[in-house]
C-alpha cells in the first residue's frame, strides 16, 4: 500500500474539518438528545409534527455535511484533496479553506456556471410558446 504523507498545505483544512465533524456529531447527538426528553411530554400534535419534520429536515442536511467532510477528509488522505475535478489543477488554497467541500477550481466553477446559465436559458427557449 502507497503511503502518503499528508500534505502540510492542507493541515489548517484538515483540522478545521475535523473541528467541524466533532461539533456537528455533538450537535447532532444533543439534538437527539432533545427528541427523547419530549416524547413523553404532553405536546400539541401539530407542533409536535412540525418539530418532527424540522429535525428531519435539520438531520438530512446534518448528515450530508458530515459525508461532506468525511470525504473531503479522505481525500485529504489518499492525496486526491485540493485537485480540480474538472482540468486536474490545484484547487487555490484561499478557495479551499472558504469552501473545503469543493471539488473544481474558480475557473472551472465560473465555466460551470456559464454553462448552467446557458442550459436554462436553452431549456426555457424550448418551452413551447403559449
Ligand atoms: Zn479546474
Amino acid at each position: 500500500m502507497r503511503k502518503r504523507i499528508m500534505d502540510e498545505r492542507f493541515e489548517k483544512v484538515n483540522k478545521m474539518l475535523l473541528e467541524q465533524r466533532k461539533e456537528l456529531i455533538q450537535k447532532i447527538r444533543s439534538k437527539k438528545g432533545d427528541q427523547e426528553l419530549q416524547s413523553g411530554d404532553l405536546i400539541d400534535i401539530a407542533t409536535d409534527s412540525l418539530e418532527h419534520e424540522l429535525n428531519y429536515i435539520f438531520e438530512e442536511r446534518e448528515r450530508e455535511k458530515l459525508q461532506n467532510i468525511d470525504e473531503a477528509l479522505r481525500r485529504i488522505q489518499d492525496g486526491s484533496y485540493g485537485e480540480c475535478d474538472e482540468c486536474g489543477d490545484d484547487i487555490e488554497l484561499e478557495r479551499l479553506m472558504a469552501l473545503p467541500f469543493t471539488r473544481v477550481c474558480l475557473d472551472c466553477k465560473a465555466k460551470q456556471e456559464r454553462q448552467k446559465k446557458l442550459k436554462l436559458y436553452a431549456e426555457h427557449e424550448d418551452e413551447p410558446s403559449l
